[in-house]
């Protein structure tokens, strides 16, 4: 990346870029510039993301800096900012639309790079078109835990911050998240034109998302043959089997509105997530949800209630309800399979066994009775299956009986086995290192005092959780007292 004598105007980023999201037509988004960050820093990045994306190896110069905080444009592309619409907390809320995120563009290599907490944008609503430092840097490593933990998402390549002031219940700094994902498409894009009855519009988000995402559809004889209703079906498979690795890492998103559900399936826009410290089923991580519609055992059903708000926004291309019905249907039995199969990995299971289910359900009533710590206990039980001793698991119930019948049976299953799994395979699906609350909101403390090893520590961790990372055990222990009074809000 150089800046020539004639060109101080923008940043040649050493990306090439394509037309993308930008070829549906100006029904679909409005162009304009981000808003500049003034003094901007680097918080964090991620080098995985920029060997993704192709930068160069030097991407992190003042002039990428610039650029990724709005005070030059990136050479080749054109910014915009998308609209969709969506329902938030089971209402439908009309238009809403990128209203702090402004995409620069896609690469060649297929990938949509957009700064998120760029500034205002026509979808604003009267929001400041900010995003703070805390949330920033949630997102951040959250999208890079959940890809170390092979879990898909957006991802993010670096934090930007600024120390200029932003207004949420307290005075916060600003900051910008750089996300990287092959699209940013929601189910909310296709109920905007549905909703407005924009059916040609409609029709073209549908036949772009599907030559370019699930080309398959075209051929798919299934559905009497209709794409859309083939489209609909990957899509919630896609969604089933999501659902299943959130449900299994502990995962809860928080804010599962239809405008924050990826058309690919990806884990997208991370506010009041949380991973799960102690198992209670029934916990709700965002502040402002009283009433626990995204509580964490919900999850897999608000998956599907909004699968049907895309299949209604479908519709017009779908035809018949009925098929539409049919598309949907198979997130029944997709759900369920994929959520045992992560279970069974966990457990260090091979072949599916007709009680495997219900050995997985008893746990799960065990975990949650004595509100049993989720990542811990999983890593202990594969460490004692690696060579290690019981004792450590079996410290973590009050109901030392109920444990005891527990890994009896256990016992009996891992004995049925055909031939003995790898000692280790349960190392692999059970991460020693969880971005808990409490560890983010520490490294968030950190940065707000200017002091960023702390994201950058987080992250390698995070990168390579099921990893041993010698020295770093304090971070893969038990949550202290005051993280279950952290208070996390749709605010950010
Ligand atoms: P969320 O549920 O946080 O993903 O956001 C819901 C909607 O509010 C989206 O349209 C966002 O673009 C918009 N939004 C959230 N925060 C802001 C902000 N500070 N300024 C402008 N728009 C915002
Ligand atoms: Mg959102």
């Amino acid at each position: 990346m150089s800046l020539t004598a004639e060109d101080t105007t923008s940043a040649d980023l050493g990306l090439h870029w394509k037309p993308g999201f930008e070829s549906l037509g100006p029904a679909f988004f409005t162009h304009l510039n981000p808003t500049p960050l003034p003094a901007p820093y680097w918080v964090g990045h991620s080098e995985g993301v920029a060997q993704w994306l192709g930068l160069p190896a030097d991407w992190r110069t003042p002039e990428a800096l610039q650029a990724l905080t709005g005070s030059l444009a990136v050479a080749g592309t054109r910014p915009l900012a998308t609209v969709y619409s969506g329902h938030q907390f089971g209402v439908w809320a009309g238009q809403l639309g990128d209203g702090r995120a402004i995409l620069l563009g896609e690469t060649a290599g297929g990938l949509e790079v957009q700064l998120k907490g760029a500034g205002r944008t026509p979808y604003s609503r009267g929001g400041d078109g900010r995003a703070v430092l805390r949330s920033s840097i949630r997102e951040f490593l959250a999208s890079e835990a959940m890809h170390g933990l092979g879990i898909p998402t957006t991802r993010a390549l670096c934090v930007t911050g600024s120390d200029a002031p932003v207004r949420r219940e307290t005075l916060e700094t600003a900051a910008v998240v750089t996300r990287v994902a092959p699209s940013f498409i929601r189910f909310g894009h296709f109920e905007h034109f549905a909703a407005r009855g924009q059916h040609e519009e409609l029709r073209a988000l549908a036949d772009f998302v599907i030559d370019r995402f699930y080309p398959a559809c075209r051929g798919d004889a299934r559905f009497d043959g209709n794409a859309y209703a083939s489209l609909l079906n990957a899509v919630s498979e896609r969604t089933a089997a999501l659902m299943a690795q959130w449900q299994a890492a502990g995962f809860c998103h928080g804010v599962m509105n239809t405008d924050n559900m990826s058309i690919l399936g990806l884990t997208i826009d991370y506010g009041p997530f949380q991973f799960l410290d102690g198992f209670d089923p029934g916990h709700i991580c965002n502040h402002s949800d009283s009433s626990g519609r995204y509580a964490f055992n919900q999850q897999p059903n608000v998956a599907y209630w909004n699968l049907f708000c895309l299949a209604q926004a479908l519709l017009p291309l779908i035809g018949e309800e009925e098929r539409a019905m049919a598309a949907l249907a198979s997130y029944r039995t997709v759900f369920p399979a994929e959520f045992e199969a992560r279970m069974r990995a966990k457990l260090g299971l091979g072949e599916a066994r007709p009680d495997d289910l219900a050995l997985v359900e008893a746990l799960l009533r065990l975990l949650a009775a004595g509100r049993v710590d989720w990542p811990i206990f999983w890593r202990r039980l594969a460490e004692h299956r690696a060579g290690g001793e019981l004792a450590p698991v079996r410290d973590l119930f009050l109901d030392s009986a109920g444990f005891d019948a527990w890994m009896l049976s256990f016992s009996e299953r891992i004995a049925q086995e055909p031939r003995s799994l790898e000692p280790d395979s349960m190392l692999k699906a059970n991460p020693k290192f969880v971005l808990r609350n409490h560890l983010a909101q520490e490294a968030i403390e950190q940065a707000q005092r200017k002091d960023f090893s702390g994201v950058a520590r987080l992250l390698a961790l995070m990168q390579a959780p099921y990893d041993d990372h010698p020295g770093m055990d304090a971070m893969a222990g038990f949550p202290p007292d005051w993280a279950s009074t952290i208070e996390i809000s749709c605010s950010s």
